[in-house]
């Protein structure tokens, strides 16, 4: 590592964190990075240069482990540590330290409004200072590392890093409207790669469906996606660990062209050259599609040289529950589902396929009582694998006031239940 010092701020050209994500009460820092501190604040930059993280350093701040995150989209997220950091907080409801709060409505149990905080605008306010200031400074006697860093820095202003996320969409065809609730593993660091458009069910309850039938990807349009998504990560590719075929059901895409898809990425962004960790594969799967999924299938993809989650959209095992919802599943489906999901988990050791159920205050009180008496039944073969996410309605009112309930399934279940945001 590097360091100089311009003014009163120091500079770390180069900063190498562990190379896997780690569940920590600390910030997360992982892979290389660089870093400048100033009295009052630490900001992170990815190796492209692009600010990632800001921190605050004072007293002022909320709390030492909470901080601001840019994604790959060019939103800014609070990492919250909420108010109880206790084992039954957050850790206990996400799997994590922190409660990750967009700038926009979303499905959080826990509505927090970071921009009304002066603190994290005044961490805001930081950000652009230091950029201006990394203008003006005299740089003459810096390393040409740091002079280096300073350029590139400079270089990824707001508009840049908004025209970035642009370009992001249209190299994928699209925003990735929600992330498979396995990606905490990877702090949601992913690189998204689409094989296929539009999902099975259209359900009335989803706000994330596109209006498009199911389409796979043809190869030609993942060879173009892989080609540019290198090229748009640049040097920063190196530090992701997780690679995400999307959309909403891709493991309806087939055999084919999941495998072609995932071999063409590991080679292409360089996943093998990674040490310190098995790369992590992330796909959603429908209920549907993960009755169809044949044995060849799940073989080839416990053979790929990924650890793959496969996540999927159960909702309720309740039919009035997933009419209401307007799912066009039933409860035996669904039942199958699962009992496939555990087979799965059993049987091959590099795939995990784990389930979403859907949270609401709306919701008849048969949803809970056949989640609860169900989970509390279940049996599982290999602990600690499949977990199982409860996701809050969008709409729902009063989403803190679900915690409760959440609280009274994961007590009665003997599968690992998280919150799914
Ligand atoms: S919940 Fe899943 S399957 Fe249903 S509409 Fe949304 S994306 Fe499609």
């Amino acid at each position: 590592m590097h360091s100089s010092y311009l003014n009163s701020i120091a500079i770390s050209v180069e900063k190498q964190g562990p190379a896997r994500v780690k569940k920590a009460r600390l910030p997360l820092r992982h892979g290389k990075y660089s870093e400048i501190r100033t009295s009052d604040y630490e900001f992170m930059f990815n190796l492209n240069g692009e600010i990632k993280f800001i921190r605050g350093l004072n007293s002022k701040w909320p709390h030492p482990a909470e901080q601001l995150k840019r994604t790959d989209g060019n939103d800014w997220v609070f990492y919250s540590v909420g108010d109880d950091s206790s084992e039954n907080g957050i850790i206990s409801w996400l799997g994590e330290y922190y409660l990750p709060c967009l700038p926009y409505t979303s499905n959080s149990i826990w509505e927090i409004n970071y921009c009304s905080n002066p603190e994290v605008m005044n961490a805001f306010a930081a950000w652009s200072r230091l950029y201006a200031d990394l203008h003006e400074f005299r740089r003459d006697h810096l390393h040409t590392k740091a002079k280096e860093l300073i350029e590139l820095i400079l270089n990824n202003h707001d508009g840049v890093l908004h025209e970035r996320s642009q370009r992001l969409n249209a190299i994928i065809g699209g925003r990735v409207s929600v992330l498979p609730p396995d990606t905490r593993h990877v702090d949601y660091e992913v690189i998204p790669l689409m094989i296929a458009d539009g999902c099975l069910y259209h359900c009335n309850f989803c706000c994330v469906k596109s209006a498009h039938k199911f389409m796979p990807r043809p190869t030609t349009d993942v060879i173009e996606q892989i080609r540019r998504l290198r090229d748009f990560y640049g040097r920063n590719l190196e530090n992701y660990n997780g690679l995400f075929l999307g959309n909403h059901d891709a493991l309806e895409a087939g055999e084919e062209l999941i495998v072609f898809a995932a071999l063409e990425a590991y080679s292409a962004f360089g996943f093998g050259g990674r040490q310190a960790m098995t790369p992590l594969l992330f796909l959603f799967g429908s209920v549907h599609s993960l009755l169809k999924a044949k044995n060849s299938l799940l073989e080839k993809l416990n053979l790929l040289p990924f650890y793959t989650y496969i996540n999927i959209g159960f909702e309720s095992i309740d039919t009035p529950t997933l009419a209401h919802i307007g799912k066009p599943v039933d409860e035996s489906k669904v039942l199958d589902g699962f009992e496939k999901m555990l087979e799965i988990n059993a049987t091959y050791p590099n795939l995990e396929v784990t389930g979403n159920f859907i949270m609401g205050e709306q919701l008849p009180p048969a949803h809970y009582q056949s989640l609860g008496e169900f989970l509390q039944g279940a049996t599982v073969p290999i602990r600690g694998k499949g977990a199982i996410y409860l996701s809050p309605l969008k709409d729902s009112p009063k989403k803190r006031e679900l915690l409760p309930r959440f609280l009274e399934i994961k007590k009665q279940s003997k599968i690992p239940i998280f919150i799914y945001l």
